[in-house]
């Protein structure tokens, strides 16, 4: 008879208890996301693939130097570029990223004269093909400066 007892009042202490840890959790904030509707802020330190950097002026800051592609490890990176009729520098016309190839080692962030690239903070990429992750990053530049 005193274990049925005792039975009932481990399972009411264990009631109290996991109620207790419920209400405190309760009014504590919020750690958790509704994810996916909910847009993740990532850590400033986070990499996702490169990205050029919008410029107000003139678009982006790339020269086209090629020092990106040159340093690149993994050959992620192919550039077109074109020098217009009587003009002195040579004008980017393309800038393709094979990330699935990229380790994200940031040699060609780092290595870029003009700070024309950066990590995005690209979080939640899907793709059923390579070719899914092959990214034109002068057109998603221009996109995001719109
Ligand atoms: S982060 Fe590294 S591997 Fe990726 S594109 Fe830049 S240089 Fe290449
Ligand atoms: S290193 Fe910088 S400036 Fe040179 S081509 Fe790459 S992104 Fe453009």
């Amino acid at each position: 008879m005193s274990g049925y007892f005792k039975e009932i009042y481990d399972g009411c202490k264990s009631l109290v208890v996991g109620l207790g840890i419920t209400f405190k959790y309760m009014i504590r904030p919020v750690v958790t996301l509704q994810y996916p509707r909910q847009a993740v802020k990532m850590a400033p330190r986070y990499r996702g693939h490169i990205d050029l950097v919008p410029d107000a002026e003139s678009g982006n800051k790339c020269i086209a130097c090629g020092m990106c592609q040159r340093n690149c490890p993994s050959g992620c990176i192919t550039l077109k570029s074109e020098k217009p009729e009587g003009a002195k520098k040579k004008v980017l016309t393309g800038y393709r990223l094979d990330f699935t190839k990229c380790s994200l080692c940031g040699l060609c962030v780092e290595s870029c004269p003009t700070d024309a690239l950066d990590f995005s903070k690209e979080y939640n990429l899907a793709g059923f093909k390579a070719e899914d992750f092959v990214f034109d990053l002068l057109k998603r530049c221009e996109e995001r400066r719109r």
